[in-house]
């Protein structure tokens, strides 16, 4: 998957030589990917399949934990369970579903959307709508055989289990 995404990379870049100065590479896993001209040449970027997501997430809690740290937020927190204590059944939980099991337009991964957006809005060099990627993606993938997609599905859901 990844080789085939380099050669698909390095196609691109060859038709369009100037997307070239947008190469950056992932700080976390070093793969290269496009980014928006005006990220151009930064090397704290972290990729859009999934390590900018995970870091994402690794930092809010880090914010938490250094936020319950300290005795005001500790305070808060001893008062935020005692009005969690109450209703404890899992029912009042919402589920948590994987982006890719939901149907529609919800079933994309948003910040893989955003990011197939802004690509395909450089190479074509003009502003393309998130519909028309939704639009976009299910043509492609209606071309696919099921069996093919399957592998895709399994792929994606993989890839969210497990950012690179
Ligand atoms: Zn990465």
């Amino acid at each position: 998957m990844v080789l085939q995404y380099y050669l698909l990379l390095r196609s691109v870049l060859r038709t369009k030589p100037p997307l070239r100065q947008c190469l950056v590479r992932c700080r976390h896993c070093r793969i290269f990917f496009l980014t928006h001209p005006c990220n151009a040449g930064r090397k704290d970027l972290g990729c859009p399949f999934g390590c900018r997501r995970a870091h994402r997430k690794q930092q809010s809690t880090l914010r938490s934990v250094a936020y319950y740290r300290d005795p005001i937020g500790k305070e808060k927190k001893r008062a935020l369970n005692g009005k969690r204590a109450k209703p404890k059944s899992d029912a009042d939980r919402p589920a948590v579903r994987p982006a890719a099991l939901e149907s529609g337009s919800a079933r994309w991964n948003r910040l893989m959307l955003e990011y197939v957006r802004m690509l395909v809005s450089l190479i074509e060099a003009r502003s393309v709508s998130r519909t028309e990627i939704v639009q976009m993606l299910q043509r492609v993938l209606r071309q696919h055989s099921l069996g093919r997609r399957r592998e895709i599905d399994h792929a994606l859901i993989w890839l969210q289990e497990h950012p690179p």
